[in-house]
């Protein structure tokens, strides 16, 4: 046995151990956060991602850059990850977390050549971000939920920079509106609000629909167009007779059998429509489909009725109308049925679509979004989803922090004050920590077009003399106060994107052997396409799936 190396591994299997390992998970850490970097602040640029179907999507949000790059590196892969839980818990911030995230591998990188331990890396970024919260929410600004001008706002902020930013007056109080109208005693759950895009006309004119709008049609011809004061059934059960289970054979034989056969399915069809009628309804809404039959019959009693209405609808109509979603016609009653003002058929942007509105208490609206192009109504959409986001946790915390990098830069001299405090060698983490901070001020200031170093110092002197809410103006460059300006996020913007990029820096830092079962390299590098600045015209769109790659890039 003595001189025969022992086989743990497969022969297909990779591995890379120790700084190499460290370094080339960093190095593709890094990349992703490269990415998305030009893309920061109100004077960001968009990105266009094309799939391997070609479709395109033009956009300016970190989330949905990341989603659609088809990242294949494993480490790499846990940035993505930053973005999507600051996406799911925030909705805005997703750039700021990744563009963080990059900055505090980027201080790493340096840290581990001068033979500092990740071990004691990890634990500097863990007590530097500890105190970032504390520090943060000391300069938190309260707000109360009925102040309308910093919750529209707040709104607008998040769109700004976005295809939305047009009209973020008119979208931001929808917005609000929007939020404010789903709220129950169990909080606010955005799903409760329907964006419904529509191409065509401008983005101001898009509006709010206090009820639910569904894209469907009347079943059949003959129902009436629109409904008063609507008694509403919603039911996800099929209005058709259930296919019998085994297959079985039912010999006919003689024509007289065969009606008596039919006979009955349509007395049972039109059965069902009498119970409809019986408990009162003028509005059915089915999840499932709906017998020729019976929409024969529903339309003969005047009773307006859709079929194959999305589940999500269902449960909207439902809170929205106050109705009892039906599953079983025997035991409807009264008490099921919800009420609607108003229940219509109208065509809007050249497609016909319910209009469910007029209900007591809408905790369940619609937001029509209008835009020129189908591009343009996307990132819209994104803009607004990241909006009702930031409002619904304003809302929800009632704390807010000025914006145009006035936090970080508080941040980071508040952090440098605390290191000196911490000792040892974590506190060069804890100073790295706050270096890689500062990457948010720096890349607002680039992708204004100013000189990073001059904004950066212009807002260490301001944040010396002690003003918190000064930040800058990316329109302007000037270094201005943000509160006073309307620039405004929620705080949980910023705890959350600092926690989730420690955790994600912490997490690639001490791992210090890949063993990949696969080849790793293998998908990565494509073609000679791998290069992250998107060349303008890009020298082969095809070399997309190549972004996968950017590890290798560097
Ligand atoms: P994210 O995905 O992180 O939300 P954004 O592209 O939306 O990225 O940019 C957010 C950053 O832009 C925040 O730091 C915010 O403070 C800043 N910002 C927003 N509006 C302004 C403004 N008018 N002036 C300066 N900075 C702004
Ligand atoms: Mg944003």
């Amino acid at each position: 046995m003595g001189n025969q190396p022992l086989i743990v591994l497969s022969e297909d299997s990779q591995r890379t151990s120790g700084r190499d390992a460290q370094s080339m998970n960093i190095t593709a850490g890094k990349a992703v956060a490269e990415a998305v970097r030009t893309t920061l602040g109100p004077k960001g640029m968009d990105k266009m991602l094309v799939d391997s179907m070609g479709s395109v999507v033009v956009t300016n949000d970190g989330v949905t850059i990341l989603k659609e790059m088809d990242i294949e590196h494993p480490a790499a892969n846990m940035i993505v990850e930053v973005a999507q839980t600051q996406e799911d818990e925030v909705g805005d911030g997703t750039t700021t977390a990744v563009v963080i995230t990059g900055g505090l591998l980027q201080q790493a990188e340096d840290l581990l050549e001068q033979d500092i331990h990740a071990t004691t890396l990890a634990q500097g970024y863990r007590q530097a971000a500890s105190k970032s919260k504390e520090i943060l929410e000391n300069i938190a600004i309260d707000v109360s939920e009925d102040d309308e001008e910093i919750l529209n706002q707040i709104a607008a902020t998040a769109m700004t920079g976005k295809g939305a930013e047009s009209a973020k007056d008119t979208l931001s109080s929808l917005v609000v509106d929007a939020v404010r109208a789903v709220a129950d005693d169990d909080g606010i759950d955005t799903d409760n609000i329907k964006v419904e895009k529509v191409i065509g006309g401008s983005i101001d004119e898009s509006e709010l629909v206090e009820g639910v709008i569904i894209s469907k049609t009347r079943v059949h011809d003959n129902m009436p167009y629109a409904v008063e004061d609507a008694n509403v059934a919603v039911l996800d059960q099929a209005l058709e007779i259930k296919e019998t289970e085994i297959d079985a054979e039912v010999n006919v034989t003689d024509p007289a059998q065969l009606q008596q056969f039919l006979d009955q399915e349509e007395a049972q069809l039109k059965e069902m429509v009498d119970k409809l009628k019986a408990v009162g309804a003028d509005v059915v809404f089915c999840q499932k489909g709906i017998d020729d039959m019976a929409q024969h019959y529903l339309a003969k009693e005047g009773i307006l009725a859709a079929r194959r209405v999305k589940k999500s609808d269902i449960k909207r109509l439902a809170r929205a109308t106050g109705a009892r979603v039906v599953s079983n016609l025997d035991d409807i009653e009264e008490a099921d049925l919800g009420f609607a003002g108003s229940v219509a058929e109208r065509d809007v942007g050249g497609k016909d679509r319910i209009f469910v509105e007029d209900v007591k208490e809408a905790k369940s609206v619609t937001m029509i979004l209008r835009g020129g192009t189908e591009h343009v109504v996307d990132e819209v959409e994104r803009a607004i989803e990241d909006s009702l986001g930031v409002v619904r946790v304003t809302l929800e915390d009632g704390k807010v922090l000025p914006g145009g990098a006035a936090p970080e830069t508080e941040l980071a001299l508040g952090l440098r004050d605390y290191a000196d405090s911490v000792g040892g060698r974590e506190q060069l983490a804890v100073e790295a920590f706050a270096d890689a901070i500062d990457v948010i001020p720096r890349t607002l200031a680039e992708n204004a077009g100013l000189d990073p170093i001059d904004s950066l110092v212009n807002l260490r002197s301001k944040h010396d003399a002690g003003e918190q809410t000064t930040g800058l103006d990316a329109y302007t460059g000037d270094i201005i106060d943000m509160e006073a300006e309307g620039v405004v996020e929620p705080l949980r913007v910023k705890t959350q994107a600092i926690e989730s990029a420690t955790e994600a820096a912490v997490m690639i830092l001490r791992i210090d052997d890949v063993i990949a079962a696969g080849d790793l390299s293998g998908g990565q590098v494509t073609d000679d396409d791998d290069d992250m600045d998107m060349p303008p015209g890009g020298g082969g769109m095809g070399g997309m799936g190549g972004m996968g790659g950017m590890g290798g890039a560097m």
